[in-house]
């Protein structure tokens, strides 16, 4: 008989010894299920314990966001669409980051008179930025958030995630490669430059708190620390901060600078508004489902999360602008983060934390545009599957 380390204590396996009868399997099963609860249900959500032999087919009723009792190794039946359509819509939005041609970029980058300093400056901080945030990212979904999210089709939204993160990394290497940019300034700015310093420890306290070995959901202190990494990576960081990045950038491109980087933003900027609302989802399927966990006292402590994330952009907004660009500076940027800020809280079913503000930036509300959007994206889809086939031989 073999004893698996099972969180907190050994369970006995049945590895077809004379032991275990039926009636001692059963007696066992039992056991494990009342002695051993957390153990079982631990290795349940994860979808790496025992195989269950007598299992029964899963019914959708018994799905469910977090602490899941349903085999999470079963994709069907779906219970949640919303989730299984955001996976589809990201594999129809593929793309690839060296499909862009930077030509234009490179010769304006490496021309004297192409940028004014203040835009050098503020591109470079924006890139530094982004080159670590997708980074940071990534490792929230695959170290943090994919062991606690218990449902299979919230899983197979966050693997295709996963990836469009990694294509993400990828267009900040292939921009540096490009303009020859040095790579130890850009990819060490995060440690570096203490707005950006700032913004990626106050989203990392969240990710270390689910890291942690002994961390698991399941009692309601727990599953609100779940529920403010989501807030914190989904809503502030993705939701928020990435915005400000792609105005500026936007911004630039429109007055036809950095085209390609520009087309590269665009790209990215479809990718995370499907992250930023499956967030939003996953979020508020949780609250449907663990009512007591959206408690006034928890509601407020988001509100504050997302007012800290506003301020934390503000500062860097500043950094990055100090004396502003043609179209753009940092008042802008914050009236922009109060706009974003409010809308944000509207999504999560919270009163708004600032004033009412106008958008600033309609064009970017513009650029966003369901319809539009979609239109881009129908045309890419075209274009990448006439240009890109696959050749092996
Ligand atoms: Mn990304
Ligand atoms: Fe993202």
């Amino acid at each position: 008989m073999f004893y698996r380390q099972s969180g907190m204590r050994s369970l006995p396996i049945d590895d077809g010894s004379p032991g275990f009868t039926p009636e001692q399997k059963a007696k066992n099963l039992k056991e494990v299920r009342v002695v051993t609860e957390t153990s079982v249900e631990t290795a349940e959500a994860t979808g790496l314990g025992e195989i269950d032999r007598s299992g029964s087919r899963v019914s959708v009723d018994d799905k469910a966001m977090i602490n899941c009792r349903a085999d999470v190794n079963q994709l069907l039946p779906l219970k949640y669409q919303w989730a299984w359509e955001k996976y589809l819509a990201g594999c129809n939005n593929h793309w690839m980051p060296t499909e862009v041609s930077m030509q234009a970029d490179i010769a304006l980058w490496k021309s004297p008179d192409g940028l004014t300093d203040d835009e050098r400056h503020a591109l470079k901080r924006n890139l530094g930025f982004f080159a670590t945030s997708e980074s940071l990212v990534a490792n929230n979904i695959v170290l943090a958030v994919y062991r606690h999210l218990t449902n299979p089709e919230c899983r197979q939204y966050l693997l295709r995630q996963a990836f469009e993160e990694a294509v993400h990394t990828h267009t900040f290497e292939y921009i540096c490669e490009s303009l020859g940019l040095d790579e130890g300034e850009l990819f060490n700015m995060y440690r570096e430059v203490p707005s950006i310093t700032d913004k990626a420890a106050w989203a990392l306290k969240y990710t270390q708190n689910l890291e942690d070995p002994n961390f698991k959901t399941g009692t309601p202190a727990s599953d609100q620390a779940f529920l403010r990494d989501l807030v914190a990576f989904y809503v502030v960081f993705e939701g928020m901060w990435f915005y400000t990045g792609f105005a500026q950038i936007l911004s630039l491109g429109r007055r036809n600078k950095m085209v390609g980087v520009a087309e590269q933003y665009q790209y990215i900027l479809r990718d995370e508004s499907i992250h930023l609302n499956f967030g939003i989802d996953a979020i508020n399927q949780i609250k449907i489902e663990n009512p007591h966990l959206w408690s006034e006292k928890f509601q407020s402590e988001i509100s504050t999360m997302l007012a800290e994330g506003c301020e934390l952009e503000v500062a860097y907004g500043r950094d990055t602008m100090p004396r502003g660009l043609l179209g753009l500076n940092a008042e802008l940027c914050e009236q922009y983060m109060h706009f974003i800020t409010n809308r944000r809280c509207a999504q999560l079913g919270l009163g708004p934390v600032f004033g009412l503000t106008e958008n600033p930036f309609a064009w970017m509300s513009e650029m966003m545009d369901l319809k539009k959007e979609k239109n881009f994206f129908e045309t890419r889809v075209i274009e990448y599957q006439t240009g890109g086939s696959l050749a092996w031989d």
